[in-house]
């Protein structure tokens, strides 16, 4: 197995810059989540998507753990070798038949775009015998109804059990024992994140998931609490252009990438 040590260290210049926005997210995220109802206990994972693995190091020196990549091959490469104590978040399309691979990286911590049962299932089964923690899930939702979006449809407070999100949750928490349902995920449109007012798809994931947590309370064959983080369901939600209003609307995980790591290149655009 590679080590840390075989990943090269960015420029001095490049350390600098990286470190100097790493600081800055972080102290908006401390004062923007001052307000909420639990402070302190929100996580920012950093979304490493096309950047090298030493612009990563850079930031684990640095204390954060939580990072976020969009592709299965750019993930396992990484994890391979970076430091084992980082938490992956993968945050990218999810297809079924890449479960085996991303179950196999052994400090995946969460998935955070679960979108059907096939892929739970797949995923549940694919777990190797030999990891003893649960993998997180949240389930992405489709909050702003865009084609170019996945995700599952939002709820709205008279949702029944019925819905196909609540049907996906059920799932999770009875069906895939070593898998845990944290929470829920949005990506959200552009334009709402560009608007000055209150932003529709924070609340309507926020609406979304106070009636799922309705429902699986008052689902009998969920018998334990095998769903959320001490009997709460996590917000995902917020990125760059808007992880300040995410926080404000009770977001409990932000994805920054851009705003740490600078611009990036597509694939294909020669990086
Ligand atoms: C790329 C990506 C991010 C980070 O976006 P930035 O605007 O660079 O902060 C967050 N979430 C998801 C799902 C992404 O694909």
């Amino acid at each position: 197995m590679s080590t840390a040590s075989k990943v090269s260290r960015p420029a001095q210049e490049r350390i600098d810059e990286i470190l100097e926005s790493l600081v800055e997210i972080r102290s908006r995220v401390q004062a923007a989540a001052s307000s909420s109802s639990t402070p302190g206990s929100q996580t920012l994972v950093a979304v490493s998507k096309y950047k090298p693995s030493g612009d990563i190091l850079v930031c684990h020196e640095n204390g954060q753990l939580d990072f976020g990549e969009n592709y299965v091959q750019e993930l396992v490469d990484k994890a391979q070798e970076l430091p084992q104590d980082i938490r992956w978040h993968f945050i990218g399309t999810l297809q079924s038949n890449k479960s085996k691979i991303l179950a196999s990286i052994p400090n995946l911590y969460a998935i955070e775009t679960l979108t059907s049962a096939k892929a739970a299932t797949a995923l549940n089964k694919a777990m190797p015998a030999e990891r003893t923690s649960l993998l997180n899930v949240f389930l992405q939702v489709n909050t702003s109804g865009e084609d170019s979006k996945s995700g599952v449809p939002p709820l709205t407070a008279s949702s029944t059990s019925d819905a196909e999100l609540v049907q996906l949750a059920h799932h999770v928490s009875t069906a895939c024992p070593r898998l845990r349902l944290q929470g829920l995920m949005t990506i959200g449109s552009i334009d709402q994140s560009l608007s000055d007012s209150e932003n529709k798809d924070f609340e309507t994931l926020k609406v979304t998931r106070d009636a799922l947590h309705k429902l699986l309370e008052a689902d009998a064959s969920v018998t334990e609490k095998s769903w959320g983080q001490e009997g709460r369901l996590l917000l995902s939600m917020g990125m760059s252009s808007d992880f300040e209003a995410a926080l404000k609307a009770d977001a409990d995980v932000v994805r920054v990438g851009t705003g740490i790591f600078g611009s990036r290149h597509k694939k294909g655009e020669g990086n």
